[in-house]
C-alpha cells in the first residue's frame, strides 16, 4: 500500500509549500521510492486554464494536456517525473463532478452534503493517484484558517482513519518570523496555526518551520511543547539563496529519516552529487549572461515561472550567472525604447501569451533581434510574432498579422486551422499537451535536439498558415520542424542569423535542473559566446 504524505500550510501564504513538497519528493525518490505528487486547489474555478496569469501566474501544461497550477511545474522539475491531469484538482472541479452526479440521479434522492459526498470525492482522487506508487505527496492549497480549504482538511483527517497512522503523515509548513525590534525569532504564529489545525482534528507529525535566520534547540523545544510535535520532528527550513538548495537543507535536517521512521520504511542512502553540482554551478558562476524576456506580464513574473526556471537551468549548465531583464513589450515599441531596453542584452526571448496587447512591441523586438544578429528565441506567441515580422519586413507582405489580433487581415499568416484534425481530437479550441514533431536533418533544431523526432507540449489556438510556407521559405526563413504528417509548422529558424529560432510549443515545461532543455541550453550558450560587455 502507498504511503501518503500530506503537506499543509499555516500562518501565511507564499512560504513555498510547493517547493517544500517537491524537495521532500526528490529525497524520497533518491531513496529509491516511486513518488507521485498531487495538488488540491481550494478555489471554485473549474478550469485553471482560464485564470488570468496576472492573478494566478503561469498555467502549467502536462503531457496529457491538463492545464494546471504552476506548483506542478515545481513537482516535475524536482522529481523529474511527468505528471498528468490526476495531479491537480480544484474545488470547482470536485463540485462540478458531484453536481453532475446529482443531476444524473446517482445519489438516489439522498441529501448531498460536504461530508460525506465532497470528502469522499476528494479521498477517491487521493486513492486514484496512489495506484502503483510507493509515496504519494498531496499538497493542500491555501492556508489553515481559510474557509475554502476546510473540506480538503476534513478529507485528509478522515483519510488517516481509513489507512492508519503508519500509512499517512501530516507535514505542516509554518513561519517563524524574526522581529527586528525585539531581536528575536517568534514562535507564536506557529503555535496558533498549529492550534487551528488541531481544532479540526489534525495533529501534525512533522513541523517544517520556515525562517529567515536559522534557529536551534531552544526554539525547537518551545515549538514542540506548544504544538505537541516531538522536538526531533520540528525542522527548520531556513531561507536558501536558490530553491534547488532546499532538498539538501531538509536532508541535512534529517527529514527523510523522520519520514522513513514514521512509515517503517527502509532508509536508503541518498546520492546527492548531481544536485550538488547544480547548486555549485548556480552559486559559483564563472561568467555572466543577460537575457531579455519580453512580454506583457513582466510585472507578474509568476506568469513566466517555467521560462524563468528553464533559463536558470541552462545558465547553470554553463556555469553562467543569469541576469534576466524583464522587458515590457507594451512600452518597447519605439526605436529609442528598444535601444534603451535591449542594446546591452546578449539574447532576446519572447515567451507565449494571448491577446493583442503588447504585440507591436514584440514585433519591433523580433525585428531588432533579427537585424542586429542578437540570439533570438520565440516561444509559441513569440514564434508567431517572429513569423509575422519576417513576412512584413522581409517578404514585403505589409498587411500580415495573426487573425487573433485582426480578424479580417489581408494576410493572416497565423490563423485558426479549425478544419485540422488535431483540434477536433481535443474537443476544444486549444491544442493542448504533448504532440510529436519531426525535425529537418540539416537544421539548427536538429543540431540542438540531436534527434529526428521529438515531443513537446502545446497550449495555443492559432497555427502557422500553410498558404505562406513557400513565400517565407523563399525569403530565407526555414521551416525546420513540423508535425509528422507535415500539416502543422512547429519550428522556424533563420539560417543566415547566428541563432534565431521560434517554436510553436512550450519547451520550458520540460526543462529540469539536472537536464536543461536543449533549446534553452544552446540559446544561452550562444548568447554568452556573443556577449558584448
Ligand atoms: N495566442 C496564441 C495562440 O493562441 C499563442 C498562445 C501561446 O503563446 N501560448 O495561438
Amino acid at each position: 500500500m502507498a504511503k501518503h504524505i500530506f503537506v499543509i500550510g499555516g500562518v501565511l501564504s507564499s512560504l513555498g509549500k510547493g517547493i517544500a513538497s517537491s524537495s521532500i519528493g526528490l529525497l524520497m525518490k533518491k531513496m529509491g521510492y516511486k513518488v507521485v505528487m498531487q495538488k488540491f486547489d481550494p478555489y471554485l474555478n473549474v478550469d485553471p486554464g482560464t485564470m488570468s496569469p496576472f492573478q494566478h501566474g503561469e498555467v502549467f501544461v502536462t503531457d496529457d494536456g491538463a492545464e494546471t497550477d504552476l506548483d506542478l511545474g515545481y513537482y516535475e522539475r524536482f522529481i523529474g517525473i511527468p505528471l498528468d491531469k490526476n495531479s491537480n484538482s480544484t474545488s470547482g472541479q470536485i463540485y462540478d463532478t458531484i453536481l453532475k452526479k446529482e443531476r444524473r440521479g446517482d445519489y438516489l434522492g439522498k441529501t448531498v452534503q460536504v461530508i460525506p459526498h465532497v470528502t469522499d470525492e476528494i479521498k477517491s482522487l487521493i486513492r486514484k493517484i496512489a495506484k502503483d506508487n510507493d509515496i504519494v505527496i498531496t499538497e493542500i492549497g491555501g492556508t489553515v484558517g481559510d474557509i475554502e480549504s476546510l473540506p480538503f482538511l476534513e478529507a485528509i483527517r478522515q483519510f488517516r482513519l481509513d489507512v492508519g497512522i503508519e500509512n499517512s503523515l501530516f507535514i505542516f509548513l509554518t513561519y517563524v518570523p524574526y522581529i527586528k525590534a525585539a531581536g528575536e525569532l517568534k514562535t507564536k504564529p506557529t503555535q496558533h496555526a498549529t492550534t487551528k489545525l488541531r481544532e479540526i482534528g489534525i495533529q501534525p507529525d512533522i513541523l517544517l518551520c520556515r525562517s529567515e535566520k536559522p534557529f536551534g534547540d531552544e526554539i525547537k523545544s518551545k515549538i514542540a511543547l506548544f504544538t505537541n510535535v516531538q522536538k526531533s520532528r520540528v525542522i527548520n527550513a531556513v531561507d536558501v539563496s536558490t530553491i534547488y538548495e532546499l532538498p539538501k537543507v531538509l536532508m541535512k535536517a534529517n527529514i527523510h529519516e523522520r519520514i522513513c521512521e514514521h512509515f517503517h520504511l527502509q532508509q536508503n542512502r541518498i546520492d546527492f552529487s548531481d544536485w550538488d553540482r547544480i547548486i555549485d554551478n548556480i552559486k559559483n558562476p564563472d561568467k555572466e549572461v543577460t537575457i531579455a524576456v519580453c512580454g506583457k506580464y513582466v510585472k507578474h513574473q509568476d506568469a513566466y515561472k517555467s521560462v524563468g526556471a528553464a533559463l536558470i537551468h541552462a545558465a547553470a549548465e554553463h556555469r553562467l550567472k543569469l541576469n534576466v531583464k524583464w522587458v515590457d513589450s507594451e512600452k518597447t515599441i519605439l526605436e529609442e525604447d528598444i535601444n534603451k531596453n535591449l542594446s546591452e542584452v546578449d539574447g532576446i526571448l519572447v515567451p507565449g501569451g494571448f491577446g493583442v496587447r503588447g504585440i507591436d512591441g514584440k514585433i519591433a523586438i523580433a525585428k531588432y533581434a533579427r537585424e542586429n544578429n542578437i540570439p533570438f528565441f520565440g516561444i509559441c506567441l513569440g514564434m508567431q510574432i517572429a513569423v509575422i515580422e519576417f513576412a512584413q519586413n522581409v517578404c514585403g507582405l505589409k498587411s500580415t498579422y495573426s487573425s487573433e489580433f485582426e480578424k479580417d487581415c489581408e494576410h493572416p499568416i497565423i490563423d485558426l486551422m479549425d478544419d485540422q484534425k488535431y483540434i477536433e481530437k481535443m474537443g476544444g479550441t486549444m491544442r493542448l499537451g504533448a504532440y510529436p514533431c519531426v525535425l529537418k536533418e540539416s537544421s539548427l533544431g536538429y543540431k540542438i535536439y540531436e534527434e529526428k523526432e521529438i515531443s513537446e507540449r502545446h497550449r495555443h489556438r492559432y497555427e502557422f498558415n500553410n498558404k505562406y510556407r513557400e513565400i517565407i521559405e523563399k525569403n530565407g526563413m526555414k521551416i525546420s520542424g513540423t508535425s509528422p504528417d507535415n500539416l502543422l509548422v512547429e519550428i522556424i529558424e533563420i539560417p543566415e542569423h547566428p541563432f534565431f529560432i521560434g517554436v510553436q510549443f512550450h519547451p520550458e515545461f520540460k526543462s529540469r535542473p539536472d537536464k536543461p532543455h536543449p533549446i534553452f541550453r544552446e540559446f544561452i550558450k550562444k548568447a554568452a559566446e556573443m556577449r558584448k560587455l
